[in-house]
């Protein structure tokens, strides 16, 4: 296998739906280190994860999260789904106040 042959394979197993971690780690680094509040989802339109962008709303429909983990402070609000927060939490450093 060449070079870039193997640089290809890996890239499809980092987008691969059946590994999707590095995948969202690589959407939320840009949140590491940071703090989060477990709430309800309350607003006029919606949200998305900022790790597998799964859509917070507050209708009812499948796959839409009523709650999640958001962030506070200087860098906005920003939500991640539960089940992003515990597969990222480690990695990326995440506190839960
Ligand atoms: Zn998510």
């Amino acid at each position: 296998m060449s070079e870039a042959d193997r640089a290809e394979r890996v890239e499809t197993i980092m987008v691969s739906p059946d590994n999707p971690k590095p995948w969202r780690i690589e959407n939320a680094l840009h949140l590491k280190g940071a703090r989060f509040q477990f709430r309800s989802w309350v607003g006029r339109d919606h949200d998305h994860c900022v790790g597998c962008w799964a859509k917070f709303a507050e209708f009812d429909r499948p796959n839409i999260q009523h709650e999640g983990y958001a962030t506070r402070g200087r860098i906005g609000e920003l939500w991640v789904c539960r089940e992003c927060f515990d597969d990222l939490k480690d990695d990326l450093g995440w506190k839960l106040d």
